[in-house]
């Protein structure tokens, strides 16, 4: 069941029924939202309709949302829509790295991450970077220690969300970070954290 009707070429049931165009029998619509204009309960009150318009023919088919409470109180949802040209699942995005390159990367964010901490960015970027949704997608890519997976999540994502365990867990050691950053650079890291921090 769906909340809204999506405007896009479909078939659409109404509290199970099927839509069925009144003028020639088609069942595949193009549903707009469209307002009325009532005088009760007062002068400009609109109330959400639908036309949905014949995808043979153009005749326009007007009805309202009559999803309801039952007597048990379980709210029904009204509509069903299925979409003529479902949209394309999005390609995951799977980067094949090797071993050494992962490594090398994972260093790279892990300086970019504890220079932020050092510039005491952490109100600026980690925070409101712990609010990715890859969060736990992530966490988990960093939690282990040998790593096996032929994916890898982008370096943005595994900055933000390095950066929120960071936070969390207040891993600075200055000592550290000024031997990583002295001693084990890695190519990119300048230009990586100037994108990043600036
Ligand atoms: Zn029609």
């Amino acid at each position: 069941m769906a909340e809204e009707l999506s405007c896009d070429e479909s078939q659409i049931w109404i509290l199970g029924q099927p839509l069925i165009c009144r003028f020639c029998g088609h069942d595949v619509f193009m549903p707009y939202q469209t307002y009325r204009n009532v005088e009760e309960p007062g002068i400009d009150v609109y109330f959400m309709n639908y036309t949905a318009v014949c995808m043979e023919c153009g005749y326009g088919t007007q009805f309202s949302d009559p999803s309801h409470f039952n007597p048990d109180g379980v709210y029904i949802w009204a509509f069903e829509q299925a979409l003529h040209h479902p949209p394309e699942p999005e390609p995951p995005v799977i980067r094949v790295v090797d071993a050494e390159t992962l490594q090398a990367e994972k260093r790279c964010l892990d300086l970019a991450l504890q220079v932020l901490v050092k510039e005491g960015k952490v109100d600026e970027f980690i925070l409101p970077l712990a609010e990715e949704e890859y969060y736990e997608q992530v966490l988990e890519l960093l939690g282990q220690k040998k790593h096996k997976s032929t994916q890898e999540a982008n370096a943005m994502t595994c900055l933000a969300v390095a950066l929120s365990e960071i936070a969390s867990y207040r891993l600075v050691d200055n000592e550290k970070i000024l031997f990583i950053i002295e001693h084990e650079s890695y190519p990119g890291i300048e230009t990586f954290l100037e994108q990043h921090i600036k």
